[in-house]
């Protein structure tokens, strides 16, 4: 382990201004959730030079494989480019957009594309020094913002792959212990009758009512779902004028659950109560589904790799100006929201008083956070691993502009970097141990249940 790890490393210091640049020129380029033209092209391009083999897939617009070698256990990274709507920021430590209204990559996915490319092109080539088969995937994956990954699982492009693996930025190092909330995104559109609201309402049918008394619906059914389901909700469309009676409304719901199988009962009994709320008004209703997730199984095998593999990389030091720089930006957020970063995972809670996080955690076994991601589909077809690295201050969160600015910073590409090391070199033990990877694929037979998508109702 300590001479691939030691290859791995000099692999990707030897080409670190090559992954620099690929995660400034992406973070000074945004692009939104099926715009990821340019950024998907940078990723092909690179790849393609480093020899490995492309597949554009038809599911989704951006989306791609590169793959290296012809035998061997197929181990795969997963790389992420999308920027968010609105969230423009230079990297600097006050609230400073480069232009109003403009996207940025406040969830520093310009670092996550580039480490997973990174870790890919190392362990290709440790492996290879090394004489040891293997085919290294890169997928690339746009949109994780919205849809997400869901159509390539669906298309089974994972199917065949003996591990998967990818990482975040975040504001700790740790293995993925925790798991996610599976989600269905679903807007549901009502239909009335116009009328003139005081002169002829007999003659109306309002959507609106429709929509208020679903609504009021979820409020009474959140006592009586299973514990952990959560239910949000707007009015997406709420009519135009008050006096029309609205013709057509909307709401806008997310549901989120502990898994998958959960999110389709409690899915099924709301579609009973949109049906009520038509009944009372007599109006009629469509769904809208726009996205869903299913929960992550986090793999323990791989989990436990990984967590080794992150104390087999050297942590980078951040320079003096970098130490300056994550200072004053971690004091622009509150001391008592820091927390709101760790305590989900199950971080320790000191850690609040640090600047940056020095050292490697083991935190989140047995917790579920609230949010939702769509490594999770991937969970329920191939045994996945997933880690966090430290590329901004103790306790700045994701999609902030404080995380936007830190991730266009010198200090996240270094984290970056090492994250790639961390997973190239994860990849490299399960590529060079048969038995650990037979071990992690028999956990994933006994953990994931039969994969069912939660957008197909
Ligand atoms: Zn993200």
């Amino acid at each position: 382990m300590d001479k691939a790890a030691a290859k791995i490393t000099s692999f990707i210091a030897s080409n670190a201004a090559v992954y620099d640049w690929i995660s400034q020129s992406i973070w000074e380029n945004p692009e939104t959730a099926f715009n990821e033209e340019k950024s998907s092209a940078i990723y092909r391009e690179r790849l393609a030079d480093s020899g490995f083999q492309i597949t554009e897939f038809p599911e989704m617009p951006h989306s791609f494989m590169g793959e290296k070698g012809s035998s061997g256990p197929v181990i795969a990274f997963m790389g992420e480019y999308d920027a968010l709507p609105g969230m423009s920021q230079r990297c600097s430590t006050s609230r400073e957009p480069v232009s109003p209204g403009a996207p940025g990559h406040a969830c520093g996915h310009n670092l996550l594309g580039m480490g997973s490319l990174a870790a890919a092109e190392a362990l290709a080539y440790a492996a290879q020094e090394s004489g040891i088969p293997i085919r290294v995937r890169y997928y690339g994956c746009p949109a994780e913002e919205s849809l997400g990954r869901i159509p390539l699982v669906k298309a089974g492009r994972f199917n065949d792959a003996d591990a998967v693996m990818t990482w975040h930025p975040a504001d700790v190092n740790t293995p993925h212990r925790y798991t996610t909330s599976a989600n269905l995104a679903l807007i549901f559109n009502f239909t009335g009758k116009a009328s003139h609201a005081a002169m002829a309402p007999q003659t109306g049918r309002s959507a609106l009512d429709a929509v208020q008394l679903f609504n009021l619906s979820l409020e009474f059914m959140r006592e009586h779902v299973q514990p952990g389901v959560m239910l949000h909700y707007v009015i997406s469309n709420g009519g135009d004028r008050p006096n029309i009676v609205p013709s057509k409304a909307a709401s806008f719901l997310y549901i989120r659950a502990p898994n998958a199988a959960v999110i389709r009962s409690v899915a099924k009994r709301i579609l009973k109560a949109a049906k009520g709320a038509c009944l009372m008004t007599e109006t009629g209703y469509s769904i809208e589904i726009q996205h869903g997730k299913c929960d992550y199984i986090p793999n323990d095998t791989i989990q436990d790799v990984m967590a080794q593999a992150m104390r087999g990389i050297p942590l980078p030091e951040p320079a003096e100006a970098e130490r300056d720089f994550m200072k004053t930006l971690q004091a622009t957020v509150p001391k008592a929201d820091r927390l709101a970063t760790l305590d989900p995972i199950g971080a320790p809670r000191e850690l609040a008083a640090q600047v940056w996080h020095d050292s490697c955690g083991d935190f989140g076994r047995g917790k579920r956070i609230g949010g939702s991601l769509d490594t999770g589909d991937v969970s329920y077809v191939a045994p996945t691993g997933q880690m966090n690295a430290a590329t901004w201050p103790i306790g700045v969160g994701a999609h902030t502009w404080q995380s936007c600015s830190a991730s266009g910073s010198s200090w996240a590409f270094k984290a970056a970097r090492w994250a790639g090391a961390c997973l190239a070199l994860s990849g490299f033990m399960l590529a060079e141990n048969p038995a650990l990877l037979e071990k992690a694929k028999k956990e994933h037979r006994r953990t994931a249940p039969p994969y069912r998508s939660t957008m197909d109702l």
